[in-house]
């Protein structure tokens, strides 16, 4: 009798493997970090061996560790970095280049130029495909590959080559080639699938000059994948879901009826509210994205993210030496509480959802005499919770009002950046006791897929609770704190629209 559920999450900086069991409960985890290349600046790539290998060894290792055969795994689920983007051979397997990594900027230039030679074409592209015209998905990258790969572009039109993002590249290796198949949710971050129609468009792929045989076939996020090759795991274990990390995070959280988000809080944030059937649209350069597909249905959901979470905390530990670990902010903050008049913007990179100007940089404002380390690590800390405020009222707006925060990531260990994140969006934060929610979720669409879980009602169940944290502040307070963070954005702005 099979006794678990294998999760894989290929990450952006690493992979992981969790074994999971028919109760849902987190066994053990296996954790592998594999190198970054930087070839020229703006430009991220990963060698496509390094997440194969990271991947195949995390999961051997927890099959070793627990004396397990084949027969002992269920079946498998995979999640992964989104948008990174891989093309190979068909026969010999061999990659064309190196996956070119979600934050690879390369392509800026072309896509501002497509969207100058086609107007409308953006509205066109984000009534299709729910995204922005934007070098982070897929599309402008395989273009990049076919035209600059010496060969790639002669060898695609003959059939030659297969594109894939991670998932599919894992699956394809783990089936020894027998497979060759994406899932809805990593189909809708390529820039190149209606979501509406839920299928590859034809005007997309004459825009970005990409031939139709380079694309895998889309599945249901639960859905029959095919068999690992015998010799990988100690015989074939069945392939039974994928998933893209946010989603899959998404479903890990139990996040399944409109109104529920999920919010991750790592080196960035990412929220994503469920929206059910309805694919919103956002005014406010969100995106409507698929959050699941299961037995054909599909479920969305709007996207937002903070470009600066964690990072923030980090270049005050790194870039100002203020603190020695991420952790001792709490205390820092806890001892000067929320009302101190600092306000820092971290603006590293510009600005993101809903103010959109790259252009803008960080502040610090509201500096006196008396403002020591602890105001400003704790308006860093404040910083996370406005920048998620700002993103609740563009969500709003583009009509839907998040219920019910689940979060997740490295900071939500902060209890005090947890209770101003409930102050500041007037809403419950709660706390999952796992950790790992992505790789859970994986694993629990594997289990929906093998009826280990017999609906997605099952699997919201097994969600617990670590800690809720609920709004303590009044009205009053919160809108007036929050205009004087709007007032610190207004500063540093270079555009109004
Ligand atoms: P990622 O998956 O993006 O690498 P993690 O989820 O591991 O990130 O979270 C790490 C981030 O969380 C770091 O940027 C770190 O600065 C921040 N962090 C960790 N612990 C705390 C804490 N107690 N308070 C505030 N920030 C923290």
């Amino acid at each position: 009798m099979s006794r678990y559920l294998l999760g894989i999450d290929q990450g952006t900086t690493s992979s992981r493997a969790i074994l999971v069991d028919h109760n849902g409960h987190v066994v053990d985890i296996e954790q592998q970090d594999f190198a970054q290349h930087y070839p020229q600046s703006g430009w991220v790539e990963h060698q496509p061996e390094d997440l194969w290998q990271s991947v195949l060894q995390c999961c051997s290792t927890l099959v070793r560790r627990h004396q397990l055969s084949a027969a002992d795994l269920t079946g498998i689920g995979i999640t992964n970095q989104r948008e990174t983007t891989l093309l190979w051979d068909k026969d010999t397997g061999q990659p064309v280049y190196n996956a070119i990594v979600w934050q690879d900027r390369r392509t800026a230039e072309y896509c501002q130029q497509l969207a100058e030679d086609n107007p409308g074409l953006e509205a066109r592209i984000q009534a299709k495909t729910g995204l922005l015209l934007d070098p982070y998905f897929c599309a402008s990258k395989i273009h990049w590959v076919l035209e600059n790969v010496k060969g790639a572009r002669d060898r695609a039109a003959q059939g030659q080559l297969l594109f894939g993002t991670v998932e599919t590249y894992l699956l394809w290796k783990l089936t020894g080639g027998k497979c060759h198949c994406t899932d809805a949710s990593n189909a809708s971050r390529t820039l190149l699938f209606d979501i509406h129609a839920q299928e590859w468009d034809e005007e997309l792929l004459v825009l970005f000059n990409i031939p139709r045989t380079l694309l895998p076939e889309v599945h249901d996020n639960a859905s029959d994948f095919g068999h690992t090759q015998s010799d990988l795991l100690g015989g074939p274990v069945p392939i039974l879901a994928m998933a893209g990390d946010q989603q899959a995070a998404l479903v890990g959280q139990g996040c399944f009826s409109p109104g529920m988000a999920k919010s991750t809080y790592g080196t960035g944030c990412f929220v994503m509210v469920n929206t059910g059937e309805q694919a919103l649209y956002s005014q406010h350069r969100l995106l409507t994205t698929v959050a699941y597909r299961i037995e054909g249905k599909v479920t969305y959901a709007l996207e937002g993210s903070i470009f600066m979470a964690g990072a923030t905390i980090q270049w005050l530990r790194d870039g100002l030496n203020l603190i020695q670990q991420a952790g001792e902010s709490e205390a820092l903050a806890r001892e000067v509480g929320t009302e101190h008049d600092v306000i820092l913007v971290p603006a590293f990179t510009g600005l993101g959802a809903p103010y959109w100007d790259p252009d803008a940089r960080g502040a610090i404002l509201g500096l006196t005499r008396d403002t020591g380390i602890k105001e400003i690590v704790s308006a860093g800390l404040q910083s996370v919770c406005y920048q998620s405020k700002d993103l609740q009222k563009a969500m709003e707006a583009d009509g839907v009002r998040p219920t019910d925060w689940r979060v997740d990531g490295g900071m939500v260990s902060n209890d005090w950046l947890m209770q101003f994140l409930a102050d500041m969006l007037g809403a419950n934060v709660r706390r999952s006791n796992v950790a790992e929610t992505t790789a859970l979720g994986a694993a629990y669409l594997a289990g929906l897929q093998a009826g280990v879980f017999t609906s997605l009602a099952h699997i919201s169940q097994l969600w617990k609770e670590d800690k809720a944290f609920t709004p303590e502040i009044s009205k009053a307070d919160r809108d007036r704190l929050y205009r004087h963070w709007q007032e610190g954005v207004r500063r540093i702005q270079t555009r109004s629209d």
